[in-house]
């Protein structure tokens, strides 16, 4: 039978690829007994706190196993309201908040509500990997600003005015992933003008927001006039080692957080209970995100040591998030080459940078999802490989 136009498509034109071959090919390495160090996604290599576990437990067991609120339950929704009040000043109530299943599902009900099919999506290039197809998902096109190394992955302001002209939303991400940028106050205030000169959505993945590692995250939400037309998209998965508990919010005007209810009733039904309470435990501990954003800091910190001598990568060091992104173009190949080819001779597993769009050309991304001796001795490995590939050129 005939599949839609719309999933053959998905990942561009015809059954294009989706950007995770590399670590397909990890996978099936494992599967026949190669050992590999995982360094390609950005899942923690702990379990969740126990204090959430618990709370799941004693919610599940105490009934809470039926059918949840579609859009949240109330206590929640209060919750994550008060923080996001308290963390950013700006007046916050629960018909502000959308619980959905993670940050992607908060993401993807922020597209449908806010594009028709056919309207132009813009996002800065490098991205996470599922903007493309999330946008194409809901029959919009995505639109790239490019966000080049030498202004440390920052938009800049004239491409941002430009390239939104005549675009329905802009989708931005700050702490970014994959490049641990961390928006300036200047390129706020030029998302801020594009938004409001070319009328656009903002559509703020904020999923990274606990994980700056030099002073306060600021949402654009905060900006004059901009709560009004901004979706903050926020999750547990990164800040609370959450990540398979599929916990997630959308944050906005009300009349859009509303109908985000209608939606929700085609496709999952919300949240499941109990993980809901489990999230309402979490949000309780505030030092839960604390701890797990000093890790990632000090894995960072470790990380960037290990590779201060390579001639053969150059590293922007990032200004929060949980990755490094590094360049290999000395080696004089793609991101795509060299991660396959580190996995045939080093069986450490890393993302190519094309993964997230062209942008990220001759980029391999690090997750700092291994403890730090672990990810000390993967990366000298790297960097040695990376420094013979780079001779081997000259
Ligand atoms: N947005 C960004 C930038 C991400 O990196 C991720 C996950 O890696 C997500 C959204 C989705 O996260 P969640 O697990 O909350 O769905």
């Amino acid at each position: 039978m005939k599949l839609s136009n719309r999933i053959n498509t998905i990942n561009g034109s015809a059954r294009g690829d989706d950007g995770w071959g590399a670590v397909y090919r990890a996978q099936a390495m494992s599967q026949a007994g190669t050992k590999i160090t995982y360094l390609a996604i950005g899942d923690h290599d702990e379990i969740t706190p126990p204090a959430i576990l618990d709370a799941m437990d004693k919610a599940a067991r105490g009934g809470a196993t039926g059918y949840a609120p579609v859009n949240g339950k109330l206590a929640l929704r209060e919750a994550l309201a008060k923080r996001a009040a308290t963390r950013t000043g700006v007046t916050t109530r629960a018909e502000n908040i959308f619980v959905g299943n993670g940050g992607q599902g908060a993401l993807f009900a922020a597209l449908m509500i806010s594009c028709d099919v056919g309207d132009k999506v813009a996002i800065i290039d490098p991205h996470y990997t599922t903007y493309p197809a999330t946008i194409r998902a809901v029959g919009a096109e995505p639109v790239k600003i490019a966000a080049l190394p030498a202004n440390g992955f920052q938009p800049d302001a004239d491409s941002l005015m430009t390239a939104t002209k005549g675009a329905r939303a802009l989708l931005i991400n700050s702490p970014n992933n994959p490049t641990g940028a961390v928006y300036s106050a200047q390129t706020l205030e030029a998302i801020r003008a594009a938004c409001l000169a070319n009328d656009l959505w903002l559509i703020s993945d904020e999923v990274y927001e606990t994980q700056v590692h030099n002073g306060r995250h600021f949402s654009p939400r905060q900006l004059p006039d901009m709560a009004a037309r901004t979706l903050v998209v926020g999750s547990l998965s990164k800040s609370h080692i959450m990540t398979g508990f599929r916990l997630g919010w959308c944050m906005g005007p009300e009349e859009a957080i509303a109908v985000m209810t209608d939606l929700t009733n085609t496709t999952t039904y919300g949240a499941p209970g109990f993980i809901q309470d489990a999230a309402i435990a979490a949000l309780s501990d505030s030092g839960i995100g604390a701890r797990t954003s000093a890790l990632y800091r000090a894995r960072r910190d470790v990380a960037l040591a290990a590779l201060a001598s390579c001639a053969a990568i150059k590293v922007s060091p990032p200004q929060g998030a949980m990755y490094l992104f590094l360049d290999i173009r000395a080696t004089g190949m793609s991101g795509k080459e060299f991660a396959l080819a580190l996995l045939e001779a080093e069986h450490i597993s890393v993302m190519p940078g094309e993964s997230f769009g062209a942008g990220g050309a001759g980029h391999i991304r690090i997750a700092l999802t291994r403890p730090a001796e672990i990810l000390t001795e993967a990366l000298k490995r790297i960097a040695a490989f990376a420094f013979a590939r780079a001779q081997a050129r000259i």
